[in-house]
């Protein structure tokens, strides 16, 4: 027999809201690999660390997220699910798992003004002056420059952009497993201008062929295709661009090329323009 005080109490006691989240944390811990288990960890210390464990459990998931966002944050996602952080899988596998544990960290600061603070400050696509302060909070424990509203003030001051946090503050060989897989560049103490150029050179080739990709699968599939890219990472309807850019994964690594191509070259342009 089927009653309705079956199902009340379950349906009103608010535990079932993060009983998916419970239930994910546990068989991550027996089953999961290493990049989720350690991620699981890394949020409880993390919660624990910055945030006086005040974030509430949140479900963590190693998946594609929009091409050009590292990872994202969902108040509540398509599903109904609460404080939901993807990280995309090659961030893991290509930058390593201290820049994963910041993408992470990042997160956790959208959920923090979310959360905590109830308000996940749209006007500056998550990344306003609240934002910014938590990043500032935590910046001073880890002994990191402060950041600064995504404004377009700002920018164009050219103050680092909390939306860009922690990893445009970090020191520059702090992610190690980023700099072993980056191409053979001039050593730093061999000052040939001419190594260097060529180097540049070379990588701006790499730069317009990534970027050639990019723009002919734009034209060839049209504004649909363009309208995802574009979208902003805390959009809620983001599933279903997931799938239409799933269709087109050489996108996705044009993309992410073209980033770690626009990182290095700018590495290399600061290393030649000051003498
Ligand atoms: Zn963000």
């Amino acid at each position: 027999m089927t009653s309705s005080a079956l199902v009340v109490p379950f349906a009103t006691n608010g535990e079932h809201e993060r009983a998916v989240h419970r239930a994910l944390k546990e068989r991550v811990e027996e089953a999961g690999q290493a990049a989720p288990r350690i991620l699981y960890q890394r949020f409880d210390e993390f919660n624990a660390t910055f945030f006086r464990g005040a974030l509430k459990p949140a479900v963590i998931l190693l998946t594609p997220t929009s091409p050009r966002a590292f990872g994202d944050y969902s108040e509540t996602d398509l599903h109904g699910l609460k404080s939901r952080i993807r990280i995309a899988p090659h961030v893991w596998s290509k930058r390593g798992e201290l820049f994963a544990a910041d993408v992470l960290l990042h997160e956790m600061v959208h959920g923090f003004c979310h959360e905590i603070l109830n308000d996940g400050e749209p006007g500056y696509r998550g990344h306003g002056q609240r934002f910014a302060s938590k990043c500032n909070d935590i910046g001073t424990t880890l002994g990191l420059a402060e950041v600064f509203p995504n404004t377009k003030k700002n920018r164009e001051l050219g103050r680092p952009n909390c939306a860009q946090w922690p990893h445009c503050v970090r020191g520059k060989n702090f992610y190690g497993q980023e700099d072993i897989e980056r191409p053979k560049k001039p050593k730093a103490e061999s000052k040939d201008d001419t190594a260097l150029q060529e180097t540049i050179a070379r990588l701006v080739d790499q730069l317009r062929h990534s970027e050639e990709v990019i723009r002919s699968t734009l034209k060839a599939n049209g504004d649909m295709l363009l309208a995802c890219l574009t979208e902003e990472d805390d959009d809620d309807d983001e599933l279903d661009c997931d799938a239409i850019l799933a269709a087109y994964p050489e996108l996705d690594v044009q993309t992410v090329e073209l980033d770690k191509l626009h990182q290095e070259i700018g590495a290399l342009l600061r290393e030649v323009a000051p003498r």
